[in-house]
């Protein structure tokens, strides 16, 4: 089985690669943002600890994001292979996935150094409220507006993809994230790619990697 990781700031593509990847090569796709947004949905006791988390731009628990993880990890569908987008987050959460037996591992650096390119790809972003499809109001409109092509459901603007809060996820993948982006680094080879170009050149180069 592989297990691919997108590495990234908030708004590089991660989630938009994973999506390609997916419908092309038939690895599931993991978000952990979703899966964070899912229990804030579902109005658990651990959802609205996580609402307040969230919407500050802050990080969930190692602890917590792991356990989430793992049991996403128990379900039979990841069978082929999965990818794996907004997890590991912190040195922590690496050491915690390295843990998790894998036959291949490749990991892929979404590199973007201008940060006006991810504040404004953020800011222009829309979601689907049901199945997280992700859409922006530039470059990828949903044909219908306000409504998923993907599933039918409701597309808008994340609660967290406001100017303010995209600057503090901003500072948080600074001070936490980077340093696991070395951590891949020395532990294996580390595919690293220009972001900043199309969703399309982006995933040509993504499949001239995985092939
Ligand atoms: P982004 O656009 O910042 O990549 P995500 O959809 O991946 O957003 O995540 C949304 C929010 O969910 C994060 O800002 C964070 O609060 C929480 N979250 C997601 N993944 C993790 C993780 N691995 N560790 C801690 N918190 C996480």
């Amino acid at each position: 089985m592989i297990r691919i990781i997108l590495f990234g700031a908030p708004g590089a593509g991660k989630g938009t690669q994973a999506d390609s990847i997916e419908k092309k090569y038939g690895y599931t796709k993991i978000s952990t943002g979703d899966l964070v947004r899912a229990e804030i949905k579902s109005q658990t006791k651990l959802g609205r600890k996580f609402k307040t988390v969230v919407e500050k731009g802050g990080l969930v628990p190692d602890d917590i994001i792991i356990k989430i993880l793992k049991k996403r990890l128990r379900q039979k569908d990841i069978e082929k292979g999965y990818i794996i987008d907004g997890f590991p987050r912190t040195i922590q959460q690496a050491k915690a996935l390295t843990e998790i037996a894998i036959d291949s591992e490749i990991a892929i650096y979404l590199k973007i150094s201008k940060e006006n390119v991810v504040v404004n790809r953020v800011l222009s972003r829309m979601t689907c409220t049901q199945c997280g499809a992700i859409f922006s109001s530039k470059e990828i409109p949903p044909k219908k507006e306000g409504i998923c092509a993907v599933c039918g459901g409701i597309v808008k603007p994340r609660s967290d993809d406001t100017e303010e809060v995209i600057k503090n996820r901003l500072r948080v993948y600074r001070k936490e994230t980077k340093s696991v982006i070395d951590y891949y680094r020395h532990k294996e080879e580390l595919f690293e790619i220009d972001a900043s170009r199309t969703i399309e050149e982006v995933f040509e180069t993504i499949t001239g990697i995985l092939h």
